[in-house]
């Protein structure tokens, strides 16, 4: 799948010498060679970009009690398999479901789908003084942490088959501002979780 550029029309030859691509349905400039995405960074649409999504971005639900309100709350993080971290170079992952924290930003029609059924949203964080998304409570609307034995810490085939995941198939591949966290059994997720396809246009 390609990954769009923004390419100004007096840098379009410096593109292409990279070996980017014209669509001409799109009048877009486009890569396709995840190894090399690094060298188009100037060219993305968002310049914090450090992750980019290929082929599935997963919505994983799984179920916290609110420690104010102690209600029983959805709490989701998003999550890859397919994915290139990007910084002196493209890294590329092709293997396990990885969730994905600390996200700073995301296309905006994600961004109300989340906010709107999962009151995942923006929030300021004290610690690293800057915006990130985050899930609240869905009642009492406090802010909910990923505790560390929480629904995504994967470590037994029980809390694998616990999840339910949503699968959005891109037809782009898609920026995002964020970290990707390894966790040792997160293979389980492939093999147990539950899957359902989302249809939303990113
Ligand atoms: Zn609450």
């Amino acid at each position: 799948m390609p990954l769009l550029l923004n390419v100004p029309f007096s840098q379009k030859d410096e593109a292409k010498a990279l070996g980017a691509r014209w669509n001409p349905q799109l009048k877009k400039w486009y890569v396709n060679n995840r190894e090399e995405y690094h060298k188009f960074s100037k060219w993305f649409h968002n310049k914090d970009t450090n992750l980019i999504v290929s082929e599935h971005l997963y919505i994983a639900i799984g179920n916290q009690t609110c420690f104010k309100c102690k209600s029983d709350i959805k709490i989701i993080l998003l999550a890859a398999d397919n994915y290139t971290v990007i910084d002196d170079g493209s890294e590329v992952f092709d293997e396990e479901i990885n969730f994905i924290s600390n996200i700073s930003n995301m296309p905006s029609n994600l961004q109300r789908f989340l906010n709107d059924n999962f009151k995942y949203c923006k929030r300021y964080s004290e610690t690293s003084q800057s915006n990130y998304f985050a899930n609240h409570c869905s009642n009492c609307g406090v802010f909910q942490g990923i505790r560390d034995n929480g629904p995504f810490f994967i470590d037994s085939e029980e809390k694998a088959s616990e999840l339910v995941l949503y699968a959005i198939k891109l037809k782009n591949d898609l920026e995002l501002n964020g970290s990707a966290d390894w966790g040792s059994l997160d293979w389980m997720i492939k093999e147990y979780a539950t899957f359902k396809s989302l249809d939303l246009d990113l």
